[in-house]
């Protein structure tokens, strides 16, 4: 069988926590559960679980777009309790919006054999979009969770799910 990858994406204090700098509101607490459940679930296939995690310099460019949030060594850089990783799992620091942009992401999925990948976790359409697009672009095949994904924004959401099925070939389920 082959093996595919589990990307939990940016589920950090600072966004999912109501004190947290960017906190996205309500649906990003809704989205725990369905992720815990995949987690179980790759980990009884053994299957590799990679959380990519937003880790900022605290005068980082985005700053200019966004206030700051996530900045490294923070407690609001950390992955949020519920959502604890093991030891084997891999975690990813990013500071663009795309897990796979100057990170390890690509060779880490590559020495595991890893050609197909599915993505959880926040924003819908920021992190979890163009994650998913540079995956397209390196022919990775991608599958999206719908209700373990979520926004702040409910028109974004809706836009960036049907952006991705339509235009970049991702799996909706
Ligand atoms: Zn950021």
């Amino acid at each position: 069988m082959t093996k595919k990858a589990l990307l939990v994406i940016d589920m950090l204090n600072d966004f999912i926590r109501e004190k947290g700098k960017l906190y996205i509101g309500k649906r990003g607490e809704e989205i725990i559960l369905p992720i815990q459940r995949e987690l179980i679930s790759f980990r009884e296939k053994d299957n590799p679980i990679f959380y990519i995690c937003d880790c900022h310099r605290f005068d980082d460019k985005e700053f200019k777009l966004f206030p700051s949030h996530c900045v490294s060594g923070t407690k609001g850089a950390e992955i949020i309790e519920e959502l604890k990783p093991a030891h084997n799992d891999f975690i990813i620091h990013k500071r663009r919006y795309s897990g796979f942009f100057q990170t390890d992401l690509d060779i880490s999925l590559r020495e595991k054999g890893i050609s197909e990948i599915e993505l959880v976790g926040v924003c819908t359409n920021i992190c979890v979009l163009y994650t998913a697009a540079s995956a397209r672009m390196l022919d990775y095949k991608v599958t999206v969770l719908k209700d373990a994904v979520a926004s702040f924004d409910d028109d974004a959401h809706n836009f960036a799910l049907q952006q991705m099925k339509d235009i970049l070939g991702v799996k909706i389920r």
